[in-house]
Parts: structure tokens; sequence; C-alpha cells
């Protein structure tokens, strides 16, 4: 680090800025947002990040003339954080929502062939938005689809502050709610394991209720999806560097923090190579085994706990063809180990062929699957589902793996997940996995991030100067 402006000694900060120092640990979204909502709040910032680059498990990379995603993420339009930051850095119009919901669902298991299907909505006011849509759902049958529509209604009666929700699985929900096998599977999981990455089995009811209804049962474009038009590094890393500069943060990448101690005169010490930061406050936003080793101790009554917050993976099969396979934006799949794809080759900027990302979620079989058998796997499956790829040219297949994308959602994580706040005054923790209510999301990572900066501007005195989630709902 060559800049030691904000890294004061002892006794060099001027005292009318005293309280106006933060550190924050970790450059993924839930650190960039607490930067921000810092900043914006006059703090002086310093955000620290061990990568070279910011926007964490949400990143892009080079391969060739491709800019690839690590993984292909989506938000809905109910993730008013997320939404939020989008504007704050000034992408929104680089990660569109749809005008409406619309997933074409292509099921293979069909004594036909293959068969599509739409998950899409009416503007009718919610539950009416879905019920044509549910009522003509090919991939159901007619007792199954009016089975969906009364468990709908069971759900939208849940009360997700009930702390007993947690401890039951959703799978068990369901089928007591007159869901069958079929239905989970071509309804709830390819909805659920898209959104929670989990399957219903390993699903707190908890978290799949708070998806469902706050995606499916508030507003009516709530479920309306949105995605990056341009590689995810141009939103997380390059526009929020930019944003955090014209805030004023100084933001260090390649700087690793090895640990945080309080001294005796409360304010706190971040140690980096070579510099030890000073602060009155500072924010962990780093992954949850990261933030045990970097704790202090008493910060937490209980720290192990964070060890028991288990973790999920997700896959994403990167296919290149020499033409055009696929004329929709994406879609989703049954009847076959393919989840969701999409279609990735304008963002990438590849200009000949197209290029599709396969996404698939709690695949905890196949996370070190050899290259050669998910090849062998996954593109006969493509040619099953995309008639088009048949006779195309693959000229480039390959894998990205993310073993720790998110955090298991399972049975009784809710009590594990602690909020922004630690006994430590002036400590506070940020992260997806921190205790936000929504399950490890782009959505939880900046609500995180918003309510550590929350909290530590309401302990400086200095509560946020405006609100935040004020973005307009659709119509
Ligand atoms: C493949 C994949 C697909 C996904 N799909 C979706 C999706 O479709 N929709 C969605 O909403 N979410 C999706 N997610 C989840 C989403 O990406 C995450 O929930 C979110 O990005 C987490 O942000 P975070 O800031 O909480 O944590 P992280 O992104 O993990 O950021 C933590 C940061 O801390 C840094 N760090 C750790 N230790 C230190 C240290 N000692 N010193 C300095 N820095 C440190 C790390 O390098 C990292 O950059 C997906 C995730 C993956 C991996």
């Amino acid at each position: 680090m060559s800049d030691g402006k904000a890294a004061d000694g002892p006794g060099a900060v001027p005292s009318d800025s005293r309280g106006r120092d933060a550190v924050v640990i970790g450059g993924g979204l839930a650190g960039v947002t607490a930067a921000l909502a810092l900043a914006d709040a006059g703090v002086r910032v310093t955000l620290v990040e061990g990568r070279p680059r910011l926007g964490g498990l949400a990143f892009s990379f080079r391969r060739g003339e491709l800019t690839v995603d690590n993984g292909q993420h989506v938000y809905m339009r109910c993730c008013t954080a997320y939404r939020w930051f989008l504007d704050r850095v000034g992408g929104t119009a680089l990660a569109p929502l749809q005008d409406r919901l619309d997933v074409p669902v292509l099921d293979l298991d069909r004594p036909e062939g293959r068969r599509l299907g739409r998950l899409r909505r009416d503007p009718l006011p919610v539950p009416l938005h879905l019920g044509r849509s549910l009522a003509a759902y090919p991939h159901l049958s007619l007792a199954e689809r009016a089975r969906v529509g009364r468990a709908a209604l069971a759900l939208k009666g849940l009360d997700l502050a009930d702390p007993a929700l947690d401890t039951q699985d959703f799978a068990s929900w369901l089928s007591a709610h007159g869901q069958s096998a079929r239905t989970v599977e071509a309804l709830w999981d390819l909805v659920g394991v898209a959104t929670l990455n989990a399957v219903a089995a390993d699903c707190s009811l908890g978290l799949a209720a708070m998806v469902f209804k706050t995606g499916l049962l508030s507003e009516p474009g709530a479920a309306d999806i949105g995605w990056a038009t341009v590689p995810l590094g141009d939103l997380h890393d390059r526009l929020a560097r930019e944003a955090l500069d014209a805030a004023g943060v100084r933001t260090e990448t390649r700087t690793r923090v090895s640990a945080v101690s309080a001294g005796p005169d409360g304010r706190w010490s971040v140690e980096v190579p070579g510099e030890s930061l000073r602060a009155d406050t500072v924010v962990l936003a780093v992954p949850q085994r990261e933030a045990h080793e970097l704790l202090p101790p008493g910060a937490l009554d209980d720290p192990d706990r964070l060890l028991e917050i288990g973790t999920a993976p997700i896959l994403n099969v990167h296919v290149v063809y020499d033409r055009t396979v696929l004329t929709r934006p994406f879609f989703a799949a049954l009847g076959t180990p393919v989840q969701w794809v999409f279609d990735r080759t304008a963002a990438s900027g590849l200009t000949d062929g197209q290029y599709l990302a396969v996404s698939q979620s709690a695949v905890q079989d196949e996370i070190d699957a050899p290259v050669a058998t998910l090849r062998e796997r996954y593109l006969p499956e493509l040619e099953r589902l995309l008639p088009g790829a048949r006779g195309a040219e693959v000229r480039d297949f390959f894998v990205t793996r993310e073993r720790t994308a998110t955090f298991a959602p399972a049975p009784g994580v809710g009590r594990l997940r602690p909020g922004a706040r630690t006994k430590a005054p002036g400590l506070y923790l940020a992260g997806a996995w921190t205790a936000t209510g929504w399950p490890a999301t782009m959505e939880s990572a900046v609500r995180s991030g918003v309510n550590a900066a929350d909290a530590a501007l309401s302990a400086l005195g200095r509560p946020r100067p405006r609100r935040l989630f004020d973005v307009e709902e659709a119509a």
C-alpha cells in the first residue's frame, strides 16, 4: 500500500474528524455497499480487498476474446437493495429487467419429445397475475396445477417472522400441502434451486417461504427477472470502483487483512502487509470462515457458530458454438441434468458464433467432475434441448466452479446467521451470509452492507442521510 493518508497513527487524527474513519474489509458487493453508504454519510473510508479486483463472488475474467462471468447471475425486481446498488454505481441500464416475468421451460421428458411451457405473468393483481400461466402450464397435470394454487395461498399465510419456520424443511411442508414429487421438480425446485441453491428437501422453510412470498406473492412485478447485458466485472468492479473513487473512498486491492484488534484508546487496528490501518469503525465484509478467523475474542457470544454455516456449490458450463443454436435470451429445462441456459454472446464480446452459459446450482455431486466428464454429459443434453446444436461445431468448452458459491440454506441456518452488530463497539459484520432474511444472493449482500453501515452510522450519531431503498416498484 502506498498512500498512507487514511492510515493515521495514534494521535494523528484531527479532533474534528474523530469517529469518521472506517475500514471496510472485503470488496464483494457487501463491502462495496458498506463503503459507499458510509462515504455517502461523510465517513472517511478505506476499503481493502485481498484479490486484484472488486466484486467478490460475482466477477468476470478474460479467456481469449471472451469476457466470461464466473457464473450467470440474475436478480428480480423485488431485489430493491441490489437495484439501489446498480443505480448508485450507474449500472441500471446495463442490467435491465424484463418488462414482465417470462420464463420458457423446456421439458425433454415427454412421450412426444420436447415440450415448451412458460411461467409468465399477466398485468393483474396478485395472485391472479400468475393464474393464467399456471392454469396453462403443460408440465403439470390439471390436478397438480390446482393444488399449486392452494399451496401458494397457504404459503402466503406463513408468518416470516416465526422462527419455527427455519426449523422445518421446505419439501416436507410442500408434501403436507399436497405437492407431488413432479410438482416439486417441475415448479418449486425449478425456481427454488436457482434462487436458494438447494433442493426443497435441503432447504429451510423460512428461507423458501421468504423467496416465494416476496417473489411471487407480493407485488405483481416482483419476480420479473433482470441480468447483466455486460460482463459482471463492468458493474461490480469497474463501475463500483468509479463510484467509490467519486465518493472519496480509498480502495486497496491485492491487500489481504491478517488481523483486526482493538487498541487501548478504543480505536481499531487493521493489519495489512507493511501497514496498520487505524479506524474508529471496522466492517468485516468477508465470508463467514474468514470472518471467524479475523474476529477478535469476545466479539460474538459463540463465534464457532459461523463454522456451522454450511456452503453449497454452483457450476457453470460454458459452450461456444460456431453458429446460433438458441434464439431466446435464456430458458430453464426439465427432464435433463441441464438446469438453466443463458445466451452470453453479446455480453462476452463474441462477434461470431454463440456462447451459452449453462448454470447448475446445488450440484454437490458434480462440482469436482473432470471437464471431459462434464463435456460428455452436457453436450449431448444441449443437442437434445437445442436441435440447432446438433450440426454445430463446438469451438470452446470450459467450466467454472464455485465450491462455496453460497451458504447452504439448510433448516436451522437462521439461528447461525449473526446480525450486523457485534459485541465489540465499532466492529460490524456484513456479507450475504449474515442475518438479512434473504438467501445468499446479491440482494442479501447489498442489504447486509447497508445494515452494517446503518448500525455504524447510528453508533457514530450520524444517521444515513437519505433512504437507500428508494426505488420504484413495478406497476
Ligand atoms: C456461480 C455463482 C452464481 C450465483 N448466482 C447468483 C444469482 O443468480 N443471483 C444472486 O443474487 N446471487 C448469486 N450468487 C451469489 C452472489 O454472488 C453472492 O451472494 C454475493 O456476491 C456475495 O457477496 P458478499 O460481498 O457477501 O461476499 P463475497 O462476494 O464473498 O465477498 C467477500 C470478499 O472478501 C474478500 N476477502 C476475504 N478475506 C479477506 C481478507 N482477509 N482481506 C481482504 N479481503 C478479503 C474476498 O476476496 C471477497 O472479494 C451466485 C454466486 C456464485 C458464486
